[in-house]
């Protein structure tokens, strides 16, 4: 595996990105404006998380050598660390199958629950410096920003669906080109939503529908730092208050108002060029690479919902039940499911229109869709298993001994292999995932992750359809029957 250019970058520590935050960005969240993200009560659960990630993951050495970050075939010398290596671009199956690990690496530390975990922008914005041509008077700026952004190890987050104001007919509201200016663009509007966003070092821009004849003013991609002037993050009430998971993962969504915005040349991607702005996904095979991150993402987060669910029906003492076994089972399946086709996906891995490396995109897609509806079945499953202990829950732990109620936690909710105290503990999770405003929004993260469902399943229909539609349709007993178009 190895990138087309990289000096090792020096390696980027947590308590670096923490003083970093308080850069002047603009965080409104319940309606007030954050002074400083790291250390805010709404936000420095996630923040620290953020930083434990960079100490563990970003390295330059240190860390990546198990993932098959390293050095490249021609001698040059690479950036690795997981996070890292999602920066990197692959010249080989094996270079592809590397980088899948590394999202494991990174995924398997919070049980898959950072949907914007920083290696998800970054191979986004690496399938893009791999097919630069594709940017044409801009390539040059895309390559830049990629390699800086390795380099330091950014951290990205992405805003690309419109407010409800810019649908249908009226696009009032929605991000747009105001106008050219000899040291870039202006830009005003807003774009919803960002995930992420109060935490990122930058935030890109890009359009996620099909743009029409008359919205050039909307085919726009650029990179902005967060803390850049004009720019300001609404964000949604805070969940950091609950939960064990959401005081830790409470990655956030933001709407991202731009007021006037500038936007240097150098750090845009696209102008006014709605050919090129439509063109985004199948001229780079972005997806492909984000999906990798994500798919692989999607099984580790079933596979720690299966975990949870059977340590439940294990402290419940229903383990052995057959209707637990069956939940258990149907559960075990959709982890399986959902692994077979990142290994899928892997095993295809082939080299791209750009030259690079990548999955085969239809397993990926398949479990893009499939994800959108089996995480729902399987948080109803940990709901199911977890019954009434989602909501009674105490704990010796939460009494003084000298309460009344402190003795007959430990005698009611301790069992011969879990202390009452644990016992809680574990629910507490449970319920998190599957129960509280924190599940609700996971939940609802992965049914909307590629866009509407029926719409997403139907863009699958064409996907398959181009990829094996022809095999069965043309051989066994189906061989000469014709349908119409
Ligand atoms: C937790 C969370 C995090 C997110 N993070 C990000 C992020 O980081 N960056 C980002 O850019 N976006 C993000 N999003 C936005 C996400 O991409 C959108 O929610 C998703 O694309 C669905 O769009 P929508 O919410 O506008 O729903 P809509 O498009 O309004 O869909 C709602 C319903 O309307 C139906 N519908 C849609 N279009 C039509 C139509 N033309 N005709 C008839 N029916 C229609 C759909 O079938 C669906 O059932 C996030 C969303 C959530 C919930």
């Amino acid at each position: 595996m190895s990138s087309t250019s990289g000096a090792i970058p020096s390696a980027r520590t947590g308590s670096h990105y923490l003083s970093g935050l308080d850069d002047g960005r603009r965080v409104v969240v319940d309606g007030r404006f954050v002074r400083d993200v790291a250390t805010d009560e709404a936000t420095a659960g996630m923040a620290g998380e953020l930083a434990e990630l960079i100490d563990a993951h970003a390295g330059s050495g240190a860390h990546g050598g198990a993932h098959g970050g390293a050095h490249g075939a021609g001698g040059a010398p690479e950036a690795d660390g997981c996070l890292a290596l999602a920066y990197s671009l692959a010249d080989s199956a094996e270079g592809v199958v590397a980088r899948g690990r590394a999202f494991e690496t990174v995924a398997r530390r919070s049980g898959g629950l950072l949907g914007r975990s920083p290696d998800f922008l970054a191979t986004i914005v690496t399938a893009w410096a791999g097919a630069a041509d594709h940017f044409g008077r801009f390539a040059g700026n895309v390559r830049d920003y990629w390699r800086e952004s390795r380099d330091a190890c950014r951290i990205l987050t992405h805003a690309i669906s419109d407010p409800p104001a810019g649908r249908g007919d009226g696009l009032a509201g929605t991000l747009r080109i105001v106008r050219e200016e000899a040291d870039g663009l202006v830009v005003r509007g807003a774009k919803m939503l960002a995930t992420l966003a109060p935490f990122a070092d930058e935030l890109l821009i890009y359009p996620y529908r099909p743009l029409g004849e008359d919205e050039s003013d909307l085919a726009v991609s650029f990179a902005v730092p967060v803390a850049t002037p004009g720019l300001t993050l609404y964000c949604r009430p805070s969940l950091a208050g609950g939960g064990p998971l959401a005081r830790r993962y409470d990655e956030m969504d933001a709407l991202c108002v731009f007021d006037d915005v500038r936007v240097p040349w150098h750090r845009v991607f696209v102008a006014g060029d709605r050919e090129r702005a439509n063109g985004l996904r199948d001229g780079t095979e972005m997806t492909s690479y984000a999906w990798h991150q994500s798919s692989v993402r999607a099984f580790v987060k079933a596979e720690f919902l299966w975990a949870v669910a059977d340590r439940c029906a294990r402290a419940s003492g229903r383990r052995g039940a057959p209707p637990t076994r069956a939940l258990l089972g149907e559960l075990a399946g959709i982890a399986e499911t959902l692994r077979s086709l990142v290994t899928a996906a892997e095993a295809g891995a082939r080299k791209g229109a750009s030259g690079h490396w990548t999955c085969e995109p239809t397993p990926l897609a398949c479990a893009a869709m499939l994800n959108s509806r089996l995480y729902p079945r399987a948080v109803e499953i940990v709901q199911a298993i977890g019954s009434s202990g989602l909501i009674m829950h105490p704990s010796p732990a939460d009494d003084p001994p000298s309460s009344p109620a402190h003795a007959f936690y430990s005698e009611y909710f301790a069992r011969a292999d879990v202390g009452a105290a644990e016992h809680a503990r574990l629910l507490r999770v449970a319920a998190d995932l599957a129960l509280d405003r924190f599940g609700a929004r996971q939940a609802l993260y992965e049914r909307v992750f590629v866009g509407p469902p029926d719409a997403f399943a139907g863009k699958f229909l064409d996907i398959y359809g181009a990829a094996r539609g022809a095999v069965s349709a043309t051989s066994g007993p189906l061989t000469g029957i014709t349908a119409g178009p």
